[in-house]
């Protein structure tokens, strides 16, 4: 294993970090007050190629290994995590489906536009009564004169009121596994319900979506019937990572934020970076921070390799998000009243890192995961 990044790896995270400094940073209180991104930044990461990073060329991606995927995601999340949580929802989970299996036409006419960042995906797995236990899934879809009639209710549904289109993970009549159908937003039957209105990443935003008898072509179903969970299994590792690698971006910019602070910050006659309890405080991050950086930088290199990374993936996306909200926490005490006010991004962080200990997976699931691959 090369210890060190190679220059196609130093140059993604080199040219994502001059994009969000110069165009998220200056955007992300715009994206977290008005709960919404400007569609102009989906076309500007298209561009820079974000959304085809994990899909080959031949695909219309660049075939770029996860490592540089996690790069990426990093800089995007210390820039917005509601900007890159969204990115990163549409770069794996709402497109995946449709590179693994759907026809040439709806690759030609949703895929290839959603890798330039033209068109939106969102992914439907989520019910009111099924969040971890995704076995709990009532959504059902009835084959009837050669086409699927889809019925159910999604709730927290990133993106759904910008969304063209959704992969709906449901049953069928005559199968216990769940499977997953292509849902075009315009067809007859598709309501996507109000915002729900959330403490954090307020510019991702959710909401339930119903589908009532939306009648679907055969050729909507991605994959056999019963593929949804073991086609999830390909890439929940990958989505793992990437929830690890927003909470790491999220908690850089706070570390970085609170020890500017620390080294500007006058009181009783000197930097509050002197006083050793802000020191201990700033070392405790950066141990928890490098920490979690190698590990998911490990992870994503196991993932590269093909290698078993099923334990590694749930722990270091439970290790992240843990520090991250530690991190933002001990960020923000570091700058009292500027780390609440509303003007600094230090309480942003704090909110939105509350995200990352929910999304793929929580910490409680991800520890059963851990004990499973244990033998327990
Ligand atoms: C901002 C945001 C965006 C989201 N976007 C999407 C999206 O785009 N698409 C989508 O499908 N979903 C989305 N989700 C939903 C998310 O995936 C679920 O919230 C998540 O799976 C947890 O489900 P739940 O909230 O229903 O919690 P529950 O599963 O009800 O869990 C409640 C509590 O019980 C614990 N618990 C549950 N089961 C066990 C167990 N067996 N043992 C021990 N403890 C347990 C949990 O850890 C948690 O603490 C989003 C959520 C948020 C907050």
């Amino acid at each position: 294993m090369d210890y060190e990044l190679n220059d196609i790896q130093k140059s993604i995270q080199q040219t994502f970090r001059n994009f969000v400094d110069n165009k998220v940073k200056p955007l992300a209180a715009e994206i977290d007050n008005n709960k919404k991104v400007p569609i102009e930044l989906f076309k500007e990461i298209g561009d820079l190629g974000f959304f085809g990073m994990r899909y080959p060329e031949s695909a219309g991606g660049s075939g770029l290994d996860i490592v540089s995927y996690s790069l990426a995601v990093i800089e995007l999340a210390r820039g917005s995590l509601s900007f890159a949580a969204v990115c990163a929802m549409q770069s794996l989970m709402a497109t995946y489906f449709l590179y693994r299996f759907a026809e040439k036409k709806i690759i030609e006419d949703y895929f290839n536009a959603a890798l330039k960042g033209e068109k939106i995906g969102a992914i439907c797995m989520t019910e009111p009564d099924a969040g971890s236990d995704l076995n709990s899934i009532k959504t059902t879809a009835k084959f009837k004169d050669e086409q699927y009639v889809l019925s159910g209710l999604k709730s927290w549904v990133t993106s759904a009121p910008i969304a063209d289109f959704f992969t709906v993970f449901s049953r069928t009549d005559n199968h216990d596994k769940l499977s997953i159908f292509f849902v075009p937003a315009h067809l007859k039957g598709v309501n996507v319900g109000k915002n729900i209105d959330k403490m954090g990443v307020c510019g991702l935003v959710t909401s339930e979506v119903s589908f009532d008898e939306v009648k679907l072509p055969a050729k909507y179903l991605l994959g056999g019937i019963g593929e949804g969970t073991n086609s999830l299994g390909e890439i929940l590792s990958e989505i793992r990572i990437m929830t690890a690698a927003l909470s790491i971006g999220v908690a850089t910019a706070a570390f970085e934020d609170a020890l500017e602070y620390a080294k500007t910050r006058v009181q009783f006659g000197k930097p509050i970076g002197k006083f050793q309890a802000i020191k201990m405080k700033a070392a405790d991050m950066a141990v928890q921070l490098e920490t979690a950086k190698q590990m998911l930088f490990y992870t994503a290199w196991l993932c590269d390799q093909d290698l078993p990374r099923q334990k590694e993936a749930s722990i270091v996306k439970l290790y992240a998000s843990e520090c991250a909200n530690t991190i933002c926490d001990q960020a923000s005490r570091i700058m009292a009243s500027y780390g609440y006010a509303s003007e600094y991004p230090m309480e942003r962080y704090l909110r939105d890192a509350r995200f990352t200990l929910i999304g793929g997976g929580t910490s409680e699931i991800l520890k059963l995961q851990i004990a499973k691959e244990l033998g327990l």
